[in-house]
């Protein structure tokens, strides 16, 4: 079964895409967190970050190259922005392909709440 970013890269389900080439796909997130929300996806699923392999060093390096440039193109290079990847359940993943969240536009605060002492 093709997971639901294949179905937006191949254009069998419908996506905002804001960038495309042979091997990356990036969409506006369907449930935005910030003025600025883009999922930077490989076209060639990959399901988590734990099944990343030696072959995938390129694409990842470039979806992080994309992301920054989609970033740009957004005009939030200068302001800023964070990329994210989850994994898993205590990640918070709910999509199995593989994907990098740039998320800007806005000030993110602190990267997560850290537990409290004592
Ligand atoms: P995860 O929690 O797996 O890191 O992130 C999945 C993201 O995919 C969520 O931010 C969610 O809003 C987004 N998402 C889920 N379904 C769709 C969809 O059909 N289209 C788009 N563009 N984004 C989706």
């Amino acid at each position: 079964m093709p997971t639901l970013f294949e179905r937006i890269v191949t254009g069998e389900l419908p996506g905002d895409i804001v960038y495309q080439d042979d091997e990356i796909t990036a969409f506006r997130d369907i449930e935005p967190a910030a003025p600025v929300h883009v999922l930077v996806v490989p076209n060639e699923p990959v399901a988590t970050a734990n099944d990343l392999e030696e072959r995938h060093d390129a694409v990842v390096g470039r979806m992080l190259r994309v992301a920054a440039k989609i970033a740009r193109d957004e005009g939030i290079a200068e302001s800023g922005y964070r990329l994210i990847v989850n994994c898993n359940e205590h990640g918070g993943q709910e999509v199995f392909h593989l994907h990098l969240h740039l998320v800007g536009g806005r000030s993110l605060g602190p990267m997560l709440p850290r537990p409290r002492k004592g």
